[in-house]
């Protein structure tokens, strides 16, 4: 037995618990109606980007304190949707409630099977396919933490990650900074797709044999690397807006404001619930003073970010195009990830008709994903699972696998 298939029973033994070539012009998100085109890469034409047309419309959503209000419990009874308890504080923590849970998540796996249980069957469709990777961050390379600068990803998961891109095109979509999510990873071989995909960078020279596109420029190390940032505009908006947003919420202790460039996150995790209330209303007040941006909602998280038509799935989308994979029936993407925000790339995998859309889970969710993995180990197992498939398909067709399993 090898090193890698021990490595793998291991795994599997844890408890079950320039310009995007393609696009034209971005439309201002569900927070406006108007327009923003987008110009050699670079997305407001106009240097003030507090003066779009599109701040009237804004204005007039925010402009009394009992729309602030019913906003905010609105953005915060979405938030706690995707940031269930765990069960034991809900039911105690009996072997009687552990039977319920197992109970509804058994079943809500019938319909998002694990797509290691069922490996074999979720790859036959992709079969002499270009298999394309792509994962987020939080939650699926790394657990979910306190102190989200301690979210360091475990090595045999770096080491399994950088074996999945020697065979296969892969790419990091966080909603983190995307320096910052280099920094944890530090595989200068990926894609990395930071701000939800409003940051986009990778190598140069590209990987197996495919180059994305964008402005070639070199990285701190003096890597030569291409760039892709659709809304490098709001750059010194989002610098404000997360002065104002630390200064404002320091009266709420846990509170914790983290500036991922293109996306400022107000992070709950460590504030208590009697305090999310007002908390979420800080983050509206900040918000109403800025009509081109918007809010999005995750796992314990709350983001203001650029109000442009640009998410996870539209990043996804620019990846496969720019290294000339759209359009092709000829590519299977895999999309891991966990979070609310990583159902924009689920819907464009759908859209596709082929790929395999997985969301990371231990509690039944809401959720376009055709797969689940309960969790950051269950993700690992898939990934080993996905090297060994490579691996065994090189040896049936050229005698050239690296590692030889019994
Ligand atoms: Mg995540």
């Amino acid at each position: 037995m090898t090193v890698r298939t021990k490595r793998l029973s291991a795994v599997t033994a844890e408890p079950s618990n320039n310009s995007c070539p393609h696009l034209e012009t971005l439309i201002v998100s569900s927070c406006s109606s108007s327009k923003a085109t987008v110009n050699s890469g670079s997305l407001v034409s106009s240097p003030a980007v507090r003066s779009q047309p599109v701040l009237n419309v804004l204005q007039k959503k925010h402009n009394s304190s009992v729309t602030d209000k019913r906003h905010s419990v609105k953005w915060l009874d979405a938030m706690k949707a995707q940031s269930p308890p765990r069960f034991h504080s809900l039911h105690g923590d009996t072997p009687e409630s552990y039977d319920i849970e197992a109970a509804k998540y058994a079943a809500w796996m019938k319909k998002h099977p694990s797509a290691l249980s069922i490996f074999k069957e979720v790859m036959v469709e992709a079969k002499a396919k270009q298999v394309v990777v792509f994962l987020d961050y939080d939650g699926t390379l790394s657990p979910i933490v306190e102190d989200p600068d301690q979210a360091y990803m475990p090595n045999d998961m770096r080491v399994i990650v950088k074996e999945v891109a020697t065979y296969f095109p892969t790419a990091i979509i966080s909603g983190r900074a995307r320096p910052k999510v280099y920094e944890f990873v530090q595989l200068a071989e990926l894609y990395y797709a930071g701000s939800h995909g409003m940051d986009i960078m990778g190598p140069a020279n590209g990987t197996n044999g495919f180059k994305a596109k964008g402005t070639q420029m070199k990285d701190k190390m003096g890597n030569d690397v291409v760039l892709f940032q659709p809304a490098s505009e709001y750059l010194p908006l989002m610098d404000e807006v997360c002065k104002i947003l630390s200064e404002s919420s320091k009266g709420i202790r846990g509170a914790r404001v983290e500036h991922n460039r293109f996306c400022v996150t107000m992070h709950f995790r460590c504030v208590k619930e009697e305090s999310w209330g007002p908390l979420a209303e800080k983050v509206e007040s900040v918000l109403k003073d800025y009509p081109t941006l918007c809010l999005t909602h995750g796992r314990k998280v709350l983001e203001i970010r650029p109000a442009i038509a640009w998410d996870k799935g539209k990043a996804v989308d620019f990846l496969l195009s720019s290294l000339g994979l759209s359009d092709c029936r000829d590519v299977f993407p895999v999309y891991i990830g966990d979070d609310q925000t990583d159902e924009d790339a689920f819907k464009v995998l759908n859209g596709l008709n082929h790929g395999c859309s997985i969301l990371v889970t231990s509690v039944p969710k809401e959720t376009k994903a055709s797969f689940s993995l309960r969790d950051p180990c269950e993700v690992m197992g898939f990934l080993h699972h996905l090297v060994i498939w490579k691996e065994q398909d090189l040896e049936v067709h050229t005698g050239m696998g690296m590692v030889h399993h019994p």
